[in-house]
């Protein structure tokens, strides 16, 4: 099951970054190319394509599978990234996380009015990252297709929080 084989390989990194905190860090899955595409081949089946027109990905973790989710898609890819970051004319959206503040941007021209966004991260906390991407994507006229991640950590009960923007939510585990 592909919910096991995440869990055996992520690991947790307790007091990062900051005491108290225990980090899911994701990166030891990347050194299992097999699993990269089982990751890939899960979210096609529990995605529903003819909702999705367009893939956001949100900086940095969301670009390891972002790209690669939306050429299986066969969909366009944009990028949400921190303030500073975008070279081109962007719109901007404030908003807290688990660990302090933050900022983050879309390019102003990333998709067509009307357009079904499918938002993807590596890891769902408190939902306020994907919210703010979800308000950024509708400042821009689009809409919320739904959203994908790797791990969901249900415990803080974000999902609940996304539930407003779209009945599409995917995680690989909880
Ligand atoms: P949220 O806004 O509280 O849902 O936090 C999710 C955002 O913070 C995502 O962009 C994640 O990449 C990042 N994040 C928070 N906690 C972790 C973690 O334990 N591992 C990896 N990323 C995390």
């Amino acid at each position: 099951m592909i919910d096991q084989q995440l869990k055996d390989v992520i690991r947790d990194v307790p007091d990062f970054p900051k005491p108290g905190i225990v980090f899911k860090d994701i990166t030891p899955i990347l050194k299992n190319i097999h699993l990269c595409q089982r990751i890939l081949e899960a979210f096609m089946d529990r995605l529903q394509p003819d909702t999705i027109d367009v893939v956001a990905g949100i900086e940095s973790r969301g670009f390891l599978f972002g790209l690669w989710l939306a050429q299986e898609l066969g969909k366009p890819f944009v990028p949400i990234r921190k303030q500073g970051k975008l070279p081109y004319h962007t719109v901007a959206q404030a908003y807290t996380l688990e660990y302090g503040e933050a900022i983050i941007e879309i390019h102003e021209d990333a998709f067509k009015r009307g357009a079904r966004v499918l938002i993807h991260d590596d890891l769902l906390a408190t939902g306020g990252t994907v919210i703010a991407a979800s308000e950024l994507i509708q400042k821009l006229g689009g809409s919320i297709a739904g959203y994908a991640f790797v791990v969901s950590l249900d415990f803080l009960e974000g999902k609940k929080k996304l539930a407003d923007y779209s009945q599409q939510i995917v995680s690989l585990i909880a």
